[in-house]
């Protein structure tokens, strides 16, 4: 139980790799303000982190929607308490080639992936630097190191989370804060069934411990992320992926 009496703030807490930290943080004793949209999906998590026994609050919210999002921080901290943790997850894809790429398409990628990190974080981070304390962990991908020919948009925004996040550590190490990113590989989620069987062998094929990621992956490397243990690391960025990128 590193995180006992830590309350944890996770954007796009409702499925996938983002449900799985809710419930990993909680199963590390920490209690969980999730955001997102779909209200089903979010009472599962909800009644599973309950299961655990720590409290859990969910806030319909999207990530770019400034005024609703210094809300959401305001009552987290009202009625859990001070934010400790604070988890950017959200993240969306819209792929195609570069030259067909809807400007639309590039925007809302941007929008969503980048600039929802920005406001999120802004909003959290003014309350940790009065306290001089917390870990903020953003949820970038080895498509962010490496490119990924289809996702320039995807590619883009990744990168920027970790541009943002590598200045946000020299910035905030002063006041006690640390800022890292996790790049995950494949991780079956809802992201991903959606590729074809013949992408889905191809990626395979590319990894060398020869299987896919599950959500829990990504979750075990933000609670470490997360807990004293990792007290000596901020700016950098921990590659889940089976070996892909290296
Ligand atoms: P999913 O599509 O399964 O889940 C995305 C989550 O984000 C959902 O909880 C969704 O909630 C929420 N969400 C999406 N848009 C918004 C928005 N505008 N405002 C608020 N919440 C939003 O994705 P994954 O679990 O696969 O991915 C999670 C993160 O991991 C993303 O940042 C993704 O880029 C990254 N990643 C995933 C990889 C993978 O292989 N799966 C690989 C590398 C990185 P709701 O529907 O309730 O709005």
């Amino acid at each position: 139980m590193r995180l006992n009496g830590k309350v944890a703030l996770v954007t796009g807490g409702t499925r996938g790799i983002g449900a799985a930290i809710c419930i990993g943080l909680a199963k590390e004793g920490a209690d969980i303000a999730l955001t997102g949209r779909d209200k089903v999906a979010a009472a599962k998590v909800i009644s599973t982190v309950e299961g655990i026994g720590k409290k859990t609050l969910f806030f319909e919210a999207g990530v770019t929607d400034k005024n609703k999002m210094d809300e959401v921080v305001a009552k987290v901290e009202e009625q859990l308490g001070s934010i400790d943790i604070l988890v950017n997850n959200v993240g969306i894809a819209r792929d195609s080639l570069f030259v067909r790429m809807k400007e639309d398409d590039w925007r809302l990628v941007v929008d969503t992936n980048l600039t929802g990190t920005f406001i999120v974080t802004q909003a959290v981070s003014k309350l940790m630097l009065k306290r001089k304390q917390g870990s903020i962990i953003n949820i970038s991908s080895v498509i962010g190191l490496a490119g990924n020919a289809g996702q320039a948009n995807y590619a883009a925004s990744k990168a920027g989370i970790v541009g943002l996040t590598k200045s946000l550590a020299r910035e905030f190490a002063s006041r006690n804060i640390r800022v890292n990113a996790i790049a995950p590989g494949f991780i079956e989620t809802e992201m991903t069934k959606r590729l074809s069987d013949d992408i889905r062998e191809k990626t395979r094929q590319r990894i060398p411990l020869g299987f896919f990621g599950e959500p829990e992956d990504v979750a075990a490397g933000v609670a470490y992320l997360a807990s004293d243990d990792a007290r000596f690391i901020t700016g950098h960025v921990i590659v889940i992926d089976g070996g892909m990128a290296m």
